[in-house]
């Protein structure tokens, strides 16, 4: 692994801590505070032991023993209670951790370009770090969790080293004893057992860093092959029909084989803490042993060897734990890196500032001005140089075959993207100017693909937490949702599907395009855009939604996508999309008149299907 510089693994740990107090406010102070008083209060009875055993080996003052023991329960249940406070808090908290992390990444996707979520590369980057943080608790969790060690050791270095200055100060009378190359050598000796644990811990990072990116790996194909082969019932049809179960088992033998070898990796983890813990055995060895040998030249009671030995011994632990520190650090850092590339992805598309114009005269205009478009990432120009002027309060229809471009057209117009060439014009002005968030608020589009979440019918409809009740009702009923909410027994709380609630309702095709209508309609907005949200419905139903929704629509700029010329025929204005460009534009009937055009064409290939 590649070291990362100190001065930049500060700045990492700092943007982590910030990042935890921003999503799960007060947990790491909590924590923090909690191992202050849990460190410190071993030490005041040590402190306090040492007291009264000196007491008892000296003037047996029954009064001073008395008070000791008093100091020490006072102190102790003191230190009880608040760490009983300080822990139920933070459980509660820590127990919703896992969820804040969620929103850390929830957060960033809502943030992110649209482009940018269609783009492998990124999404692969915040599954990775995503999987990082929840398989293994890479990076966020590992700072969270070593708050506790951080804290503990501090306390446990700075105090045993108070408490051992008068070891080396107090003399035996002996000059052999008191010799100051004495302290050369506990030191050595403590420093000795704190490298060889940190070593240890190294070796073992290193390991299991090698394992957690082959499991991560591995639970991702193994996901994929046991939950979304499988289990998926839309994909295990085909599983099953086509017997693909042999490839897939072919691919998992391979891979449980792969994580075979990997935990024999694991089992040698165990070696390295093994071989450091003999080391530190011998150098406390020796700690101890010069402890005594002072005792017995008298430099001390015997009360202070109790004192002496827990303070050298804590010594030594905190320092090995400060090296084990030092190195986990440099671990979650890295992790914590990677999570950072993700956060701090830019947005690519330009951000315009201006307010979208509110005009009384409803005079808009929408032009799209020699667009041309390819997704990100292919070569293949899916738009070409289409060029088109509507007015808004007309209703437009976007027909083609499939495949003609007449959604994209769509997602430019919502600016979902931006044109490869040319440029899309709101009342003469670029798009691109306006507020982004303002600019979207002015549609409400049904797309063929729409979603509806597993939230009440009424969050649904309104897409928000509070909504006006009324006007949901109002809106489903046009959307002729009616009858099915009378039997609904929950009404409007009632929750949709069953991924987050037993109780919820399974809807069907045809009902979850009305909820989705009347969630375009709750909406309110200007622009009213329906791209074949009825496309699994028979050609006739679909006519009747159409002009029924002609009729809701009113004043509103409408513009209807149909493969079916006959849903669209009432439009004011017709673009036929072929293979990317406009063929044709104008009214029913002048497209009509052109004898030959496509749309003719079309006409007449599917009007047969209906003369009967
Ligand atoms: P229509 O709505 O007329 O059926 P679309 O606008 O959905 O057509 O698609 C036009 C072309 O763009 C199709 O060839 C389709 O495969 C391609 N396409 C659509 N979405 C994407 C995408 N996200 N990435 C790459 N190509 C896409």
């Amino acid at each position: 692994m590649k070291k990362m510089p100190i001065t930049k693994r500060i700045a990492v740990t700092m943007r982590g801590f910030s990042i935890l107090k921003q999503y799960c406010p007060g947990l790491a102070q909590g924590k923090a505070m909690y191992e202050l008083i849990n460190s410190i209060q071993p030490f005041v009875s040590i402190w306090f032991t040492a007291q009264i055993v000196n007491e008892i080996s000296s003037q047996r003052r029954l009064k001073t023993i008395l008070l000791y023991i008093f100091g020490i329960v006072l102190i102790n249940a003191f230190c009880a209670l608040l760490k009983s406070i300080i822990h139920h808090v933070c459980n509660e908290k820590e127990s919703q951790m896992w969820s804040w992390f969620g929103k850390i990444f929830s957060d960033k996707q809502m943030s992110l370009d649209f482009v940018d979520l269609e783009n492998a590369a990124i999404q692969h980057q915040k599954q990775e770090a995503e999987e990082n943080l929840y398989m293994f608790g890479n990076g966020l969790a590992q700072l969270f969790w070593g708050i506790s060690a951080l804290v503990r050791t501090l306390v446990l270095i700075l105090l045993s080293l108070a408490m051992t200055v008068s070891l080396f100060v107090s003399s035996s009378g002996n000059r052999l004893v008191d010799h100051p190359v004495w302290i050369l050598i506990v030191l050595a000796c403590i420093v000795i057992g704190g490298l060889s644990k940190s070593k240890a811990t190294i070796s073992e990072n290193d390991v299991f860093m090698e394992y957690c990116k082959n499991t991560v790996w591995f639970n991702r194909v193994f996901m994929f092959f046991g939950k979304e082969l499988y289990m998926n019932s839309e994909k295990a049809k085909d599983v099953r029909i086509y017997n693909q179960n042999t490839v897939a088992e072919k691919v998992l033998d391979k891979l449980m084989q792969h994580e075979r070898d990997n935990q024999s990796d694991i089992t040698k983890m165990a070696l390295y803490p093994a071989v450091a813990q003999v080391i530190i055995g011998m150098a406390n060895g020796v700690c101890y042993l010069f402890v005594g040998i002072k005792a017995l030249f008298g430099a001390f009671g015997v009360g202070n060897i109790v004192q002496y030995v827990a303070a050298l011994s804590r010594l030594g632990e905190g320092l090995q734990e400060l090296m084990y520190l030092l190195s986990d650090n440099e671990v979650y850092c890295t992790h914590l890196q990677n999570l950072f590339e993700y956060l701090d992805l830019p947005n690519h598309m330009y951000q315009g500032s201006l307010t979208v114009e509110k005009r009384d005269d409803n005079e808009y205009y929408v032009e799209f001005r020699n667009v041309s478009f390819k997704y990100p990432n292919t070569e293949r120009y899916v738009l070409r140089d289409v060029s088109l002027k509507f007015k808004v309060g007309e209703k437009l229809a976007v027909v083609g075959m499939n495949g003609s471009g007449k959604t994209t057209f769509i997602k430019l117009m919502c600016r979902l993207y931006d044109p490869t060439e040319g440029e899309i014009l709101l009342n003469g002005v670029n798009i691109k100017k306006y507020d982004y968030h303002e600019y979207m608020s002015i549609f409400s589009v049904v797309f063929q693909d729409f979603r509806l979440f597993s939230f009440s019918l009424g969050q649904n409809v309104s897409a928000s937490a509070t909504y006006d009740r009324e006007r949901v009702i109002e809106c489903l009923k046009k959307a002729g949702f009616a009858e099915r909410l009378k039997a609904l027994s929950e009404d409007l709380d009632t929750i949709l599907f069953k991924d987050i609630a037993a109780d919820g309702v399974e809807i069907s095709g045809g009902e979850a395009q009305k909820i989705a209508l009347a969630r375009a309609l709750y909406k309110d907005a200007p622009f009213i855009i329906l791209d074949e949200p009825t496309a699994a419905l028979d050609p006739v139903s679909e006519y009747e939604v159409y002009s029924k929704f002609n009729e809701i629509a009113g004043a509103k700029t409408a513009i209807y996508i149909s493969h079916r010329l006959a849903s669209c025929r009432f439009c004011d204005k017709i673009a036929v999309f072929h293979e990317g460009e406009i063929l044709q534009f104008g009214s029913h009937e002048e497209l009509l008149a052109e004898g030959n055009g496509k749309y003719c064409q079309l006409w007449k290939a599917q009007a047969q299907y209906y003369t009967t």
